[in-house]
């Protein structure tokens, strides 16, 4: 596959590793600050990925926490079964979805966390993105007795007649995401005591562009032969960085940077790097893989083992269009209009998001050929079924239609208990036993 890097300054080796050294650094600060407003006593919005407006919210300056990736933090640093055992000690199933259950631990511990300590809402945002939402933001309103906004973005109904800007019906289901949004900034000027201000949700709407165009490009890189990062592990990173960091400068300025590093490591061939004893060392590049679903948190870099020992790398995943809410498509506001613009795009990006968890198997028909995929690795697990429910059928269709192996492995993202790493290891050995040969098989 031809190169697509066009690197773009005098970036020198330097860059190489920036990308994921300070993700992580502007994460940890992140989490001080929400640590230092936490013992303050100052709130929070909570919001969730799917829809998160942290544009409106940014406009507002207030605080923001993610509780979904507060939950999935207490997994990768491995205390997650602590906090599900508080919850279900409190009464909640073991059926029910592990990060409510971490997030309702982390209330009920007063906001202790791994990473620092985060504050108590002062209102939630949620969408419809799943329903799991609107029950998770029950609990804090009766917990706190917060102001909770729930915005209902119309979803795809059916693939083939999906609303298109410029249609009658689009310009309808604009009109009733923006009612929505004018409720919201009401919400928050009644929390913070301050008027919305348009000017500066214009230079937030600026920084959003920045980084969405930014974004879109990085997701673009991967196209390359090496592929440039690992969207499993290194795409985590990434999307930290872009739900909390949106609308802001420090978010653009990290994406634009990562651009700039991964079209130096296109330009030179450098491909996706691993930290090991011996510094960063490149991985080897056997297979290319797309994921769908979410990584393992509980066994995160132990899950992508299983696949690294193959030379099986994860190039594209659905988790980065889901989890960035479909921020990473490259959508754009228009700074003239930015209300209309802003409920346009949301809607947008929200159904793009939606898609990609419902509709996986349709996205892949598109992507696959352009990514150079070779398998495709199914993840569904127990705690999400929002996620997962369909998997099953979606594989089908990528088996069938797309012609690409597969592969199903069944585990969870946050209760190491429901995770058997000695049967995923035999499926996986014997998925890339099954990849080599069909190689060597087309070779011959
Ligand atoms: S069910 Fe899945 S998508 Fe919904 S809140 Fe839980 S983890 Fe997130």
């Amino acid at each position: 596959m031809a190169t697509e890097g066009r690197e773009s300054s005098a970036a020198g080796p330097e860059v190489i590793g920036r990308g994921i050294e300070s993700g992580a650094r502007m994460f940890r600060e992140w989490f001080a600050d929400l640590t230092r407003a936490a013992n303050a006593g100052e709130g929070a919005a909570y919001v969730f990925v799917v829809g998160s407006f942290n544009e409106i919210l940014q406009t507002f300056g207030m605080p923001v926490t993610f509780p979904e990736m507060n939950s999935l933090q207490t997994a990768i640093r491995r205390v997650s079964s602590e906090y599900l055992a508080v919850a279900e000690d409190y009464g909640y199933s073991s059926d029910v979805c592990g990060y409510v259950k971490a997030d309702l631990a982390l209330q009920l511990k007063g906001g202790e966390h791994p990473m620092g300590r985060v504050p108590k809402p002062s209102m939630a945002v949620l969408t419809n993105g799943c329903n799991t939402y609107i029950k998770w933001a029950e609990i804090w309103e009766r917990l706190y007795g917060i102001p909770v906004v729930t915005i209902d973005i119309p979803g795809t109904r059916s693939p083939e007649s999906k609303s298109q800007p410029g249609s009658e019906e689009f310009a309808f289901e604009q009109r009733y995401v923006l009612g929505q949004i004018k409720e919201l900034i009401a919400v928050c000027e009644r929390v913070t005591k301050k008027k919305f201000d348009i000017d500066k949700f214009r230079e937030v709407l600026r920084h959003a562009n920045d980084m969405s165009l930014a974004w879109q490009r990085v997701v673009e890189l991967n196209k390359n032969r090496p592929a440039v990062y690992n969207a499993m592990t290194d795409g985590t990173v990434f999307l930290g960085v872009a739900n909390a960091f949106r609308g802001t400068k420090e978010g653009a300025t990290y994406f634009t940077e990562l651009v700039e590093e991964m079209e130096y490591r296109v330009k030179h061939g450098i491909g996706i790097l691993r930290k090991t004893e011996n510094g960063m060392e490149p991985v080897e590049q056997q297979f290319r893989l797309a994921l769908v679903g979410t990584p393992c948190y509980p066994i995160f870099r132990r899950f992508d083992d299983l696949f690294a020992k193959f030379g099986g790398v994860f190039v594209t995943s659905s988790y980065m269009s889901f989890g960035s809410g479909g921020t990473c498509a490259g959508y754009t506001y228009d700074l003239e209009r930015p209300l209309e613009s802003f409920a346009a795009t949301q809607l947008l990006m929200s159904r793009d998001a939606m898609d990609s968890m419902f509709h996986q198997a349709l996205v892949l028909e598109n992507t696959a050929g352009k990514y150079g995929i070779d398998g495709v690795i199914f993840h569904p697990i127990k705690s999400c079924r929002t996620v997962s429910t369909g998997m099953a059928d979606q594989r089908r269709f990528v088996t069938e239609r797309l012609g690409l192996p597969t592969l199903i492995l069944e585990s969870d993202f946050m209760d190491p208990q429901v995770i058997s790493e000695a049967q995923m290891k035999n499926r996986v050995d014997a998925y890339f036993e099954g990849l080599i040969s069909r190689r060597h098989q087309s070779a011959a």
